[in-house]
């Protein structure tokens, strides 16, 4: 009788580990052909991809950073609510804002705008070390979970407002903001290395903002660059526990 409850159990373990395993594969292809599909995100600066860049995206699960609920689509290429408002966003644009901070594996990094996680992730495989800061208490929470369980070890996650920036482990190579701002933090600029770059999405929350590219010479004269037009939930100073 016990053998035979055994054998019972194992077969319906097996059955759904198997199941797991098939779900697993399935992201595994949507998320190849994602990667396969935004080849071109690039091209509105005029370049290639770059194939690490390519690769981040065909390795990161992005379906574990989104809700449940969201995890069917997790591979299309469009941005998601992640709750308390915000969002994950498009994965084209996740690469293209990579691209221009032209990661180096040396590279320190701040992210301002953890969000789920997922650009940090990105950023993660490319450089040496990732700051992230969330103004929103429970997505800082629960990303600084979901990137310790997923083994990314040099992400580091602050709840707080990144306006101000991160100043004990700057000044930094690269600055990627993913919220839009009104205009570019001071604070930001101070923080940048020179040789270094930032990314940030800057203008109205009602009609868009324009992606900047800003760069910092080595003698420290600031040079800027506009990208594209792009739609970010807003930079906010409202620090929510
Ligand atoms: N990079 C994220 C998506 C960003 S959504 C990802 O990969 O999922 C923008 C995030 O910026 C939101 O989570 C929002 O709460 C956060 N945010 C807005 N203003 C902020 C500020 N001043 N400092 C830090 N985070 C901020």
């Amino acid at each position: 009788m016990k053998l035979l409850k055994a054998l019972f159990l194992a077969a319906v373990l097996g059955v759904g580990c198997s199941q797991v395993g098939a779900g697993e594969e399935a992201y595994s292809t949507a998320r190849s052909r994602l990667a396969a599909s935004i080849g071109d995100y690039a091209v509105p600066i005029d370049q290639s991809a770059d194939p690490r860049i390519v690769r981040q995206i065909a390795t990161v699960p992005r379906h574990l950073f989104v809700p449940s609920s969201h995890r069917a689509e997790a591979y299309n290429d469009y941005a998601l609510p992640i709750g308390e408002d915000q969002t994950i966003s498009q994965p084209s644009l996740v690469a293209l804002m990579t691209h221009l901070l032209r990661p180096e594996p040396g590279d320190v990094m701040l992210e301002v705008g953890t969000g789920s996680g997922y650009q940090a992730a990105i950023l993660s495989g490319l450089v040496r070390h990732v700051y992230t800061i969330e103004i929103v208490g429970p997505l800082a929470r629960q990303s600084a979970r979901r990137l310790t369980e997923l083994g990314y070890r040099n992400v580091t996650v602050r709840h707080g407002d990144g306006y101000a920036g991160w100043p004990a482990p700057a000044p930094f190579d690269g600055i990627i903001v993913t919220a839009g701002a009104e205009h570019i933090p001071k604070p930001l600029v101070d923080q940048l290395k020179p040789g270094g770059r930032m990314v940030i999405p800057v203008g109205s929350t009602r009609e868009g903002q324009r992606l900047r590219l800003i760069t910092k010479d080595r003698s420290g004269k600031i040079g800027e660059q506009v990208i594209i037009g792009v739609r970010f939930v807003p930079l906010t100073r409202d620090v929510r526990e």
